[in-house]
């Protein structure tokens, strides 16, 4: 039977192949993966997240044409919403760069730019939904709004509203059961159209006010609180985020319930690899990038010449060949996966799918339909690093994205 096993292959999980140690090793990061979690609910607060636990670990900013060696670290803030993080290997640079990649922006409602509005005594912000929200989601629950302001003086305000306990929530209203009967007979898309989305934040008027005196509440709180008017938030940045903390689920704490997994559960483990890592030889970067949710477009997306404008930087600095080093890098670009569920066993395959607690899941190739807008893998990459993961007794499996 021993034998018989070794040609088969079996996916198995962290708890049978990797033993009590790694296991309580693995719940122990879990918990600074918790923190990262609630610390970093937006991409700016991300950023902010990552320098400082760059810094914390000797990394330094990078300015374009700074000189480089062999055990530098240095990182690049773009933006504020776009991090490239790197560490110089005393090989030489033409042997490439190891890079992982992955996003910090999450599906969100962002607030339109003129926002706030009156009706009937209630004063609402509206919303433009940022990403793939599924919209019934963000009825009737708590939510916390997070961002910035930039005043005509060109200050920066940064906010956030709804994470102390001690803070009023923002919140979108539904209908009770007995008024819904007309919602319950409608496709999904047409019982929460996006325009509904709109957050109620008053509803008591200013005193002395006659006309519209629910939102001059609103703006009297807004410019006594924050030093801010109307007209500021035509250049402001605020996002609407669910208001909960990361939480443990189930009676044996093996999961964990929190907004933005996807994609702080590859941005953490990406950044935490580079800044824990003992290889000295290669040149390794941590790209963690913006605008995932909506395309990757963008001056703080991946599609934007910034990664190649850094490599060629590092390419100059070291004396290398620019062609030479983008040719012999590899990247491992991370994202969330679907768990196989066996609620909803009809849309997964299973034999093909990511199963829970079997480690972190590998996927060759994505696209849809005849793989059309694939990146396929080599099998001799998939083969690298399968044997990388072997070696290192990294606990892994491979999955096709949806079915
Ligand atoms: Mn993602």
């Amino acid at each position: 039977m021993a034998e018989t096993k070794s040609y088969v292959y079996e996916k198995k999980t962290v708890y049978e192949k990797a033993g009590q140690k790694i296991v309580e090793a693995a719940y122990a990061y879990a918990d600074g993966y918790k923190t990262f979690l609630d610390a970093a609910k937006t991409e700016r607060e991300a950023v902010a997240e990552c320098i400082r636990m760059a810094e914390e670990a000797g990394y330094r900013p990078y300015s374009f044409g700074n000189a480089m060696k062999a055990g530098d670290k240095l990182y690049y803030n773009n933006r504020g919403k776009n991090i490239f993080l790197f560490r110089i290997g005393s090989e030489p640079i033409n042997c490439g760069i190891r890079i992982t990649a992955a996003h910090l922006d999450s599906p969100r409602l962002d607030l339109k730019q003129v926002p706030l509005y009156e009706e009937n005594g209630m004063c609402f912000l509206k919303t433009h939904y940022y990403g793939g929200v599924r919209k019934y989601q963000w009825l009737a629950m708590p939510l916390a709004l997070h961002g910035v302001v930039i005043k005509q003086d060109g200050t920066t305000v940064n906010i956030t509203v709804g994470e102390d306990e001690k803070d009023p929530v923002m919140y979108i209203t539904d209908l009770l059961p007995h008024l819904a009967s007309g919602q319950a007979g409608k496709t999904i898309k047409e019982a929460f159209p996006a325009e509904r989305l709109n957050i109620i934040v008053g509803s008591k008027p200013l005193d002395g006010e006659e006309k519209e005196s629910v939102k001059l509440g609103v703006l009297d709180y807004l410019y006594n609180t924050y030093g801010i008017t109307e007209e500021d938030l035509l250049s402001a940045e605020l996002c609407i985020v669910p208001a909960a903390r990361a939480r443990d689920v189930g009676f044996d704490r093996s999961m964990i319930c929190a907004y933005g997994h996807d994609d702080r559960v590859c941005a953490y483990p990406s950044i935490t690899a580079l800044i824990d890592a003992e290889d000295t030889k290669h040149t390794s970067m941590c790209l963690l990038v913006d605008k995932e949710e909506t395309g990757s477009d963008g001056v703080t997306g991946m599609q934007s010449s910034l990664i190649t404008d850094i490599i060629a930087e590092i390419a100059k600095a070291l004396d290398g060949n620019v062609a030479a080093v983008r040719a012999n890098s590899k990247c491992l670009s991370s994202d969330v996966t679907a768990t196989f569920d066996p609620n909803f066993a009809d849309v997964y395959e299973h034999r093909n799918s990511s199963l829970l607690g079997c480690g972190v899941s590998m996927c060759k190739y994505t696209g849809s339909g005849g793989k059309g807008g694939t990146s396929d893998a080599s099998a001799e990459l998939v083969g690298w690093v399968r044997r990388c993961f072997n070696e290192a007794g990294v606990v892994y499996h491979l999955e096709n994205f949806g079915m």
